[in-house]
């Protein structure tokens, strides 16, 4: 029976390699977005009338204004590069949550959230859309779902003769994933290779949105100031460090003016 399931694992796997535009590597991915996103939207909903939404502030705005230009950069840029038809299922929202919580995340679909707790660290525009780009680079690259992808795989290893996956499994396995849930209500960490592809993937969006690549680095620096706060996985400083994330940072950023050179953008706002 395990040699079964190790069969049908590695043909799911094969069967379920797509292709990262961003960085042309293959990755295991067999959810769909049209499994993904009904899911994920539900549970955006569900977490916005939970917590605390803040509305038509100057805060709220700009969460919104940098969200839209970060995600019409992240649409420029699949268009160039042959890939015009992938954000078709997207139902981009931006949202600004009162909570003091050092977060932001984007789940699958473009849904986004900024906890004003992250505000200080961001201190202004350029900030924000530093980690619009990284949160936004998350979704666009399916880290969510390739999670989901090597849990399920684990699970048909776990669960002997137990290939078909219910929806109520399925549904387990996008908490596993995502780990949103109504309480919690933060992204679970990512691994260290999804976080640098982020931090890269990000740099390149925020470039070609406008915002000075520069800053990116900047604002790392006032999170590790910042690492004595209290702050969810996704923005403590254990994978990568910050300083690796720093000095990676750092180095890109020459190569994200350049990429934004190609869409005609040349100045870069601080
Ligand atoms: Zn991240």
């Amino acid at each position: 029976m395990r040699k079964i399931i190790l069969v049908f694992a590695l043909f799911l796997g094969v069967a379920a390699c797509k292709t990262n535009p961003f960085t042309g590597k293959k990755v295991l991915n067999f959810y769909p977005n049209s499994q993904i996103f009904p899911t994920a939207f539900a549970q955006y909903d569900q977490f916005l009338t939970e917590n605390k939404v803040v509305e038509n502030t100057a805060d709220a705005k700009m969460i919104t204004k940098v969200g839209q230009r970060i995600s019409s950069a992240a649409e420029r840029w699949l268009t160039a590069n042959g890939y015009s038809g992938y954000l078709k299922d997207y139902k981009w929202e931006y949202n600004l949550v009162n909570d003091e919580t050092v977060n932001a995340w984007c789940m699958p679909g473009g849904k986004i959230v900024f906890y004003t707790g992250i505000l200080p660290i961001c201190k202004g525009e350029a900030g924000i859309a530093v980690v619009m780009g990284h949160e936004v680079a998350h979704a666009l690259a399916d880290h969510g779902a390739q999670r989901m992808s090597a849990g399920t795989l684990q699970q048909l290893g776990a669960v002997a003769g137990n290939v078909a996956i219910q929806d109520p499994e399925k549904r387990n396995i996008f908490n596993q994933a995502y780990g949103v849930g109504s309480q919690v209500g933060v992204m679970l960490p990512f691994s260290r290779s999804h976080e640098t592809e982020a931090d890269r993937i990000g740099l390149q969006i925020m470039a070609i949105a406008g915002y000075d690549p520069g800053e990116a680095a900047e604002l790392w620096k006032r999170m590790k100031a910042n690492s004595g706060g209290e702050a969810p996985p996704e923005f403590m400083s254990t994978h990568p460090s910050n300083d690796t994330r720093i000095k990676n940072l750092t180095e890109w950023a020459p190569a994200a003016r350049a990429e934004a050179k190609k869409f005609g953008v040349t100045s870069f706002q601080k």
